[in-house]
């Protein structure tokens, strides 16, 4: 039996929206039994982008992160459900029974994610299938995956290594780069997710002597001052710097050097994403 999933590389999504679009075309006035009914015009997105915007002045980050339901190996939603109501199909695919689940509007809000919506009219609650009518009538993936431009999500089966999922993966440095969403829901998530976004530090490095010129090629190390572990990277032809995916919260050093120059160290806290500015070096 395969393992379906659905994998995310965030740093490809550019917020375009085509797959929740593609998604509203398929469910949208359309009844798919024994999974799902028709959905109504307004008011349902099954899939989101979700907006993160971080950072200060001119080093600004806009992340999107398409978030569907999460076809979880521990589903909340099911916890507490009438007997088959919500069921895990051998698959993985987790379905509302538009039938069986008539009524229950409380399963709207068993979900963490915030996935599941009401319908009224058919006084169903409703829910991303993994378009598991599609797969059952041989189709190889889902809207939300095929309509995607930039190829930033990948469907398939985890078990066939040769899958698109599967290859998706092993491209992007094998499974150890993907995790959940909000992993500390608890819920193991089928879909999977690379780069979400975390913290950054940015800056730009300039050279006091040469009326304040951007300096390309400075080294600069940052450091977490609790455990020790370094990265390095150097400015580039504006004398930008920046480093992702650090830890929210953690005190952090980062110094600036360049050769005949003297160095500058700045600690903070990264409570949030942070532009340390200008760092000006004086001559040695
Ligand atoms: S993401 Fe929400 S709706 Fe989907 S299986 Fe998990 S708990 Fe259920
Ligand atoms: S897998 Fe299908 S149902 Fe789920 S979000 Fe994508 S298009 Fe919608």
């Amino acid at each position: 039996m395969a393992r379906y999933s659905i994998a995310v590389d965030v740093s490809r999504c550019d917020g375009c929206g085509s797959c929740w679009i593609a998604c509203k075309d398929e469910y949208c006035l359309n009844d798919h039994l024994p999974t799902s009914v028709q959905t109504p015009m307004m008011g349902q997105t099954w899939l989101t982008l979700k907006e993160i915007e971080q950072g200060e002045n001119w080093k600004i980050k806009m992340d999107y992160i398409p978030v569907m339901c999460q076809h979880c190996e521990n589903p909340k939603c099911a916890e507490g459900a009438p007997e088959g109501a919500v069921y895990k199909r051998e698959d993985g695919i987790v379905i509302i029974d538009p039938v069986k689940a008539k009524g229950c509007k409380d399963l709207v809000d068993k979900c963490p994610y915030g996935v599941i919506y009401w319908n009224e009219q058919a006084q169903v609650a409703q829910k991303c299938t993994m378009c598991a009518h599609m797969l059952d009538n041989g189709e190889k993936t889902t809207r939300c995956v095929e309509s995607c431009p930039t190829q930033a999500i990948f469907f398939g089966d985890l078990d066939d290594p040769n899958s698109p999922i599967s290859k998706f993966i092993a491209e992007r440095g094998g499974s150890d780069q993907f995790g959940p969403y909000r992993p500390e829901e608890g819920t193991k998530p089928r879909i999977l997710y690379k780069e979400l976004p975390q913290v950054f530090a940015a800056g730009e490095v300039l050279l006091a002597d040469k009326k304040n010129d951007c300096c390309e090629g400075a080294k600069v190390v940052i450091k977490n001052v609790a455990t020790g572990e370094t990265r390095e990277t150097a400015t580039d032809f504006f004398g930008d710097f920046e480093f992702k995916f650090l830890t929210k919260g953690a005190e952090y050093e980062i110094t600036c050097s360049y050769e005949g120059y003297k160095p500058q160290s700045v600690r903070m806290v990264l409570d949030r994403a942070k532009d340390l500015g200008q760092v000006v070096l004086e001559k040695a």
